[in-house]
């Protein structure tokens, strides 16, 4: 369960070792579920949207609230918590968290943190992953005795899914900050938003509108954006690398290409 509010910013690989243990006995029992940020990735929106049968949109409007991003100018989503004094993640309940195998990535990693960085690699820039510890003195579980690795905690939680389903979309912020672009106008961020959290109304934008008369895509890829929501997902982050011009993700037909130069002459 996360809160990010108290970190030791001290960088750990996958073998770095810490004793922990959460259970429905331990005196601080939901604690930390109240009064934190939980950052929403695109991955961890698709899950909660699916366990509560909402729409996307149904989702955002309810579960979250939008914020700019310092660094990388992009709209992040976090979760909302309630509006009384203490805070309360709309989730969790004396019993627990009622959506645990749908919780979100940082809920999974807590008691650690995980960040990605730009390194130097031998073909240019890469992305490295590191981990740090949250110690929070409300935290009891960090008295108990049970040994782990950040890997086998990693395995415990299932999150290297979750990784694996956001690593696209955590490299386009790094390339963003990277590249010290210009902040981008309104209407692209309005695509970056839709793109990365509201699978539904993307899905709407993709059929209903004209963007597959207009983008040169092969019928066996539209056919898997269309059947499946994974592959939206992907196919969101192809877009918004287009969007924000960080690369040639997607291409326009060449009759449509003909026609704006002939409506230009
Ligand atoms: S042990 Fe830590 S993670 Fe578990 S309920 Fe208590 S505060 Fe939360
Ligand atoms: S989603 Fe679940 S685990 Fe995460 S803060 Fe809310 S109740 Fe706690």
């Amino acid at each position: 369960m996360p809160n990010m509010d108290v970190v030791t910013p001290t960088k750990l690989d996958l073998n770095a070792k810490f004793k922990f243990r959460c259970h429905k006995g331990i005196r601080c029992f939901t604690k930390c579920c109240s009064n934190i940020e939980i950052f929403l990735m695109p991955y961890d929106i698709l899950r909660l949207k699916n366990r509560l049968k909402i729409s996307s949109g149904h989702f955002l409007s309810k579960y979250t609230y939008m914020k700019i991003d310092d660094k990388s100018s992009h709209p992040h989503v976090m979760l909302k918590m309630s509006d009384d004094k203490e805070r309360k993640c709309p989730f969790v309940t004396p019993e627990g968290c009622t959506i645990y195998t749908d919780r979100p990535a940082g809920c999974r990693y807590y008691p650690i943190g995980q960040g990605t960085l730009k390194v130097a690699g031998k073909d240019g820039p890469e992305d490295e992953e590191f981990y740090f510890f949250i110690n929070e003195p409300h935290c009891l579980g960090l008295e108990e005795n049970k040994s782990w690795t950040i890997e086998s905690w990693r395995i415990d939680q299932e999150v290297q899914l979750y990784d694996e389903m956001n690593r696209d979309w955590k490299a386009i912020q790094l390339r963003r900050n990277l590249l010290g672009q210009p902040e981008p106008d309104e209407k692209k961020l309005q695509q970056f938003y839709m793109a990365s959290y509201d699978m539904d109304n993307f899905r709407k934008f993709i059929f209903d509108s004209r963007f597959l008369e207009v983008f040169d895509l092969k019928e066996e890829e539209i056919e898997k954006i269309r059947t499946d929501e994974i592959e939206l997902m992907k196919f969101g982050f192809r877009y918004i690398k287009y969007v924000m011009m960080l690369d040639q993700s997607l291409k326009i037909k060449d009759s449509v290409l003909q026609e704006r130069a002939k409506k230009k002459d």
